[in-house]
This record gives structure tokens, C-alpha cells and sequence, in this order.
């Protein structure tokens, strides 16, 4: 057995798995209440960390330098400036911090060592992180490409196109987007340029504020269960957990809300294993307190993951099961 499909979601702890499959507990706390307890605490951390590193590289990058850029027409020029070398240690720092404090009482748990967990935990965080901000850096520079291309089909004055593209540092490409269209807009429609820059600079901001949010519940869920997956992986390593482990999909109880999860919850694959995140839910038996996935679509991107998040503010774990020999 490799993938059980059509999970039913119960919510509380029960879990349905397929038969013949125990759920293993180590610790008083279930692998579910830590990874929400550990990254509830460190998703402030990330997010703080996140908008200061954004801050930073804005202010190595000024307006002037920028326009500067632009007058000389060395748009590569810009996009570098922008690749930043800002700090970003602390975003490091934060991700680490979770992926340890559930990789060192879940290998504690298995009489392991927290050295055995603590390489991983920061190979692990290194690698992530280095992804993570490679992610928002390309995202910004194409952000800036499309306001650049933008202002030479307008013929932008290269001041305001900077001032533009110094906002949006940070923002998705789809925020970025819109925060130009909606300047554009008010502009075209004759409102004020100083009062249009200063409406769309707050837009700005709000988007940034709603982005680090995002980040940091994504990234502490993410850096959590990997927490858990990494102590496995060493109990594995260790002979502790036998070749023949696996590991369970558990939504949580507000999976009603989540129709991608739905579908996942129950789901069941090899320890080393990613979960193939390609369907989601499009209706749902609701019957007691039981959630019966009745109907699913194939997502427009279908993913593996190692471990939740399957999306945006996706809040599952994982169990681990074994076959009973
Ligand atoms: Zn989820």
C-alpha cells in the first residue's frame, strides 16, 4: 500500500488510516499539538524578520540610484541592485528554530540524541531558506521587469518608475501588478500624482504586511512538520523505526474550510515519500462529525510535497504508522 485515496477528515485526533495500521504515540503531546504549538510560537518571529530584511534591501537601494539607472538605460543594472544582499541570516535563524524544536523532543521521544536530529535540522533550514529567498528575490525582479516594460511602451519618467519599483520590493509579482494598475488607474482618472503615489504606497504596504503573514504561517507549518520528518528519518537511520515506516496525512479540524485537504487527509505513503497534492475536494458528506469527501477535481498544479503545507494557510501534520509484522 502506497496512497489511500478519498480520506475521510474526522475531526478531533482520530484518524482513519487503512487497516492494519497503528498510529504510533511517543509523547504526551501528539506530533499534531507540537507542530502548532512550535510554529504558533516562531510565525511572529518570521514574519518580523521577513519585513526587516525587506526594509534593508529597500534601503540599499534608493530612489536616485535607481532613477540613475534607468536614465542610463542599464536595466540589468536595476535588476541587480535589487537582488540584495540584504541579511537575511535571522529568516535562516527563525526557520531553524522551528524545524529544531520539534525535530529534538520527536528524537528525544525515540531516545535519540538532539545531535542526531541537529545536522539535519540545519541542512535542512539552509537549503529551505536559500529556496525561500531566491523565491521572493525573482519575484520581485520580475515585478520590476513587468514595470519596467510597462513604463517604456508609456514612456514613464524614470523618477517615478524608481519611486514604483522601490514600493514593491518584496511584493508577489501579482500584488506588484495590481499596486501599478491601480497608480495607473487613479492617475488616468485625474486624480492628484503626489496623492495617487501616496494611495498606492499604502496599498503597498498592506499587500507587503498580508505577504509576511502568509510567509510566516506557511514557512512555520512547513519548518515544523519537517521538524518531525527529520527525527523520523534519523529513528529510521537509527534502526528505531523499522525500513517499512509510513506516514499519514492528518487535516486539521478546520479541514471542512479546506477542500485540498480533505482529499489528503488519511493519505498514506512511505516515510522518504512525497504526498501528491492533485486533487481537491468539490463537495463534502457532512454526516455527525465525520467530513466524507464526495466528489474531487485535479488541481491546476498538481505538487509533491515532503510534508504540509499543501497551500496557502494550510495548518496539517503528519503521523507516523507502521505495519504491524
Ligand atoms: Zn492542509
Amino acid at each position: 500500500m502506497t496512497f489511500h485515496k478519498g480520506g475521510v477528515v474526522s475531526p478531533g485526533k482520530t484518524i482513519r488510516v487503512g487497516e492494519g495500521f497503528t498510529v504510533l504515540p511517543f509523547r504526551k503531546e501528539s506530533t499534531e499539538e507540537l507542530v502548532h504549538r512550535i510554529a504558533d510560537k516562531l510565525a511572529p518571529q518570521i514574519r518580523r524578520t521577513f519585513l526587516q530584511a525587506i526594509e534593508a534591501l529597500k534601503e540599499q537601494v534608493p530612489v536616485n540610484q535607481i532613477t540613475e539607472l534607468l536614465e542610463a538605460g542599464n536595466l540589468t543594472a536595476v535588476l541587480e541592485a535589487l537582488q540584495g544582499t540584504a541579511d537575511l541570516t535571522p529568516i535562516r535563524q527563525a526557520i531553524q528554530d522551528a524545524v529544531e524544536q520539534v525535530a529534538a523532543p520527536t528524537a528525544i521521544g525515540f531516545g535519540l540524541t538532539f545531535d542526531a536530529v541537529n545536522e539535519r535540522a540545519i541542512r535542512w533550514a539552509r537549503e529551505h531558506s536559500g529556496r525561500l529567498i531566491t523565491q521572493v528575490s525573482n519575484e520581485t525582479q520580475t515585478a520590476v521587469a513587468d514595470i519596467i516594460s510597462r513604463s517604456l511602451r508609456e514612456g514613464t519618467e524614470p523618477r517615478r518608475q524608481a519611486r514604483l519599483i522601490r514600493e514593491i520590493v518584496g511584493l508577489t509579482r501579482r500584488d506588484a501588478g495590481a499596486v501599478d494598475r491601480f497608480l495607473q488607474g487613479a492617475v488616468d482618472s485625474g486624480m492628484l500624482r503626489t496623492r495617487a503615489e501616496q494611495q498606492a504606497e499604502r496599498m503597498a504596504r498592506r499587500l507587503l504586511s498580508r505577504r509576511a503573514t502568509n510567509i510566516a504561517r506557511s514557512e512555520t507549518i512547513r519548518a515544523a512538520n519537517m521538524g518531525s520528518q527529520l527525527a523520523w528519518e534519523a529513528a529510521q537511520d537509527a534502526g528505531l523505526l523499522p525500513p517499512q515506516t509510513f506516514k499519514v496525512w492528518i487535516a486539521t479540524e478546520d479541514s471542512r474550510t479546506c477542500p485540498i485537504c480533505a482529499v489528503l487527509d488519511g493519505n498514506v505513503v512511505r516515510l522518504g515519500d512525497s504526498f501528491n497534492i492533485e486533487e481537491e475536494a468539490t463537495s463534502f458528506d457532512i454526516d455527525g462529525s465525520t467530513i466524507t469527501v464526495a466528489g474531487t477535481r485535479p488541481l491546476r498544479r498538481p505538487t509533491t510535497e515532503l510534508q504540509p503545507p499543501a497551500h496557502p494557510a494550510c495548518r496539517c501534520s503528519t503521523g507516523i504508522v507502521t505495519q504491524p509484522t
